[in-house]
């Protein structure tokens, strides 16, 4: 049975070009304190399962324009038959992409090397040379940086699609940890920097921060160009 907590029917921004649908699977092992997910992190129990079959019959009545299917959370790769849930959309015929934090380098390799995913969201929270900020960012005491590691270079080294992704926090990130993050994923490495949300965050004290403008976002872009080549604000 599939653990699903949340499906929206259509979505046009969760894969650029794509049409999806979006499912959500409960539980992270990250507390990011501006996490906008939080009821499904924190309190997962509060939500009804919702069935596959339910899932399905949607997918295969709309199946002409739906594209795929993008997994996300919480943290999908805690989940051990998510291998399962991605083969059985690719059974459908649809596209899967996974959204993860990047915590679990083994079933991502996993993933990639059965060819059940298309393409991969990793998010990136901080720079990988700084451990402190790391796990301020990720909201924990303690955090193994080094499977982070594991999972940028996984995706550095495949041939399926992928993009790493910074949520931009006033408070926690500047311009100079863009750079750095920047470094860490190489020149041919696509890097989203997402506006952050001030809505209904994990921890409340990030509900009243004022999110960056829009033009100072596109001046952290400027500044990682430097290092990568496709860089995009995002929100
Ligand atoms: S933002 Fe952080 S806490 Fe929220 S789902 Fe993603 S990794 Fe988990």
């Amino acid at each position: 049975m599939f653990n699903i907590k949340g499906f929206i029917k259509t979505s046009l921004v969760d894969w650029d070009g794509k049409i999806t649908s979006v499912v959500f699977l409960p539980h992270c092992n990250f507390r990011c304190p501006f996490c906008h997910n939080k009821d499904i992190v924190l309190n997962p129990n509060e939500f009804e399962n919702i069935s596959i079959e339910g899932i399905d019959s949607f997918l295969l009545e709309n199946r002409d324009f739906i594209d795929g299917v993008v997994i996300t959370g919480g943290e999908p790769t805690l989940h051990e038959n998510l291998p399962d849930l991605c083969r059985h959309f690719k059974k459908l015929g649809l596209l899967v992409k996974l959204d993860t934090n990047g915590s679990n380098p083994e079933m991502l390799r996993y993933l990639i090397k059965q060819k059940l995913v298309d393409y991969v969201a990793m998010d990136i929270k901080a720079p990988i040379s700084d451990a402190k900020k790391y796990h301020i960012s990720a909201g924990l005491d303690n955090l193994d940086i080094e499977k982070i590691k594991k999972s940028i270079d996984i995706l550095k080294n495949t041939n399926i699609e992928s993009e790493f992704r910074t949520t931009i926090v006033p408070g926690l990130h500047t311009v100079e940890d863009v750079i750095e993050i920047s470094k860490s994923i190489g020149k041919e490495s696509r890097f989203i920097l997402q506006n952050f949300s001030p809505k209904n965050t994990l921890d409340d004290k990030f509900t009243g921060i004022k999110p960056y403008q829009r033009e100072e976002l596109e001046k952290m872009a400027m500044a990682a160009k430097k290092y990568v080549d496709n860089v995009k604000v995002r929100g």
